[in-house]
């Protein structure tokens, strides 16, 4: 029989903002899903909210983004460590002292949200870092930990990345606050971090780097390319005197334009 209704056309960011919102996306009879849409549902019907995701693409997925981080020089020799949020309460994260250069799928360890292993080698000794961002953000299913060079010096000079320099800026990041200083691979970490979860998307590390996060592993990466970008273009306007920063009411239209994105 012929369907005379009318399609209705979802897209995976509309997916992921009635996740963002605390609904479970219930389809319409008649939606049409789009590629994307139709894999973020595969990732366990529940989106990132749940931290949905198939083990074994996600495997992939953390290599390949070590491979990336590698490649741009974020995480020289053994630093940095990134992890994925599974169904059911586990977090897929890289081992601690390996190059993420050349990590395999099958590398990547396996922990429960208390940090105990379930399978693989010795997580990351940044793991408490991780989980700390998985409790405070439901919505957040990647966590990315870098040292970028340029955004690291700011980093341990005490700049903060909170002026709005550009409008990308404003509109992909926010502002990016600077965390107190925190021995790498304790508590003391997550401690430094606490207060500053829940509202921003990336923070810098004093003395020690970044850490970026998101629903997915993409976004979790880009926002770690987005911020290696911002300090470099900070630190060039700050040798030049400081930049003309862009107008309060300005500033307040991006906001909003980031609001609407969802960012
Ligand atoms: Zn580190």
């Amino acid at each position: 029989m012929q369907d005379n209704k009318k399609k209705v056309f979802i897209s995976d960011w509309e997916l992921k903002r009635m996740a963002a919102s605390g609904r479970k996306p219930v389809l319409p009879e008649n939606a049409i899903v789009s590629p994307l849409s139709s894999d973020w549902l595969d990732y366990g019907g529940e989106g990132p909210r749940a931290g949905g995701g198939k083990e074994p693409g996600l495997r992939a997925q953390v290599a390949d983004i070590g491979r990336r981080l590698h490649a741009l020089g974020f995480v020289p020799a053994t630093d940095g460590n990134i992890s994925a949020r599974l169904c059911g309460g586990t977090v897929l994260i890289t081992p601690s002292g390996a190059s993420k250069g050349g990590l395999s799928p099958d590398a990547v360890s396996k922990i429960d949200m208390a940090g105990n292993l379930v399978s693989g080698k010795t997580p990351s000794s940044e793991y408490l870092l991780h989980l700390c961002i998985y409790n405070a953000r439901p919505d957040v299913a990647a966590v990315v930990h870098a040292h970028p060079p340029v955004a690291t010096g700011l980093a341990s000079a005490g700049v903060a990345l909170d002026k709005p320099l550009t409008s990308e800026m404003v509109i992909g990041l926010g502002r990016v606050p600077l965390a107190a200083y925190a021995t790498p691979g304790t508590d003391e970490v997550a401690g430094s971090i606490a207060g500053l979860v829940r509202d921003h998307n990336a923070i810098l590390l004093a003395n020690h780097g970044v850490v970026t996060y998101g629903p997915d592993l993409e976004t979790a990466f880009q926002r770690m390319e987005t911020v290696e970008q911002a300090a470099k273009i900070t630190l060039v306007a700050e040798s030049l005197g400081g930049g003309r920063l862009i107008p309060p009411d300005k500033v307040k239209k991006l906001e909003e334009i980031r609001r609407r994105l969802g960012f």
